[in-house]
């Protein structure tokens, strides 16, 4: 079952580290460059971020859950054909 885990969480990075391990470093390095700030892109680190979750089909054990920034989500959205809808937990109610 994909994780629905909120962004940043432990729960989060250890998902997302066996699921994509280059991801997790890109999200690490982001963080760093944010200097503790947390309401960032896990892309690219910039602010505001939001958390969005990935809808439609995707691997058993995919993170579904993302803080995209408005650039990286349209990014997502038009190269990777990526869907998402706001991350709301009571989103998950539906999915489970
Ligand atoms: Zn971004």
């Amino acid at each position: 079952m994909p994780h629905y885990d909120k962004p940043y969480s432990r729960k989060w990075f250890r998902a997302l580290e066996a699921f994509d391990p280059s991801k997790a470093e890109i999200t690490r390095l982001a963080l760093l460059r944010a200097g503790g700030n947390l309401d960032v892109c896990q892309i690219c680190g910039d602010s505001p971020a939001a958390d969005y979750q990935l809808i439609g089909d995707m691997e058993p054990d995919a993170v579904a859950v993302a803080r995209l920034c408005d650039y990286c989500l349209n990014l997502k959205i038009a190269i990777h054909k990526e869907k998402f809808i706001p991350y709301k937990p009571a989103n998950l109610d539906s999915h489970l």
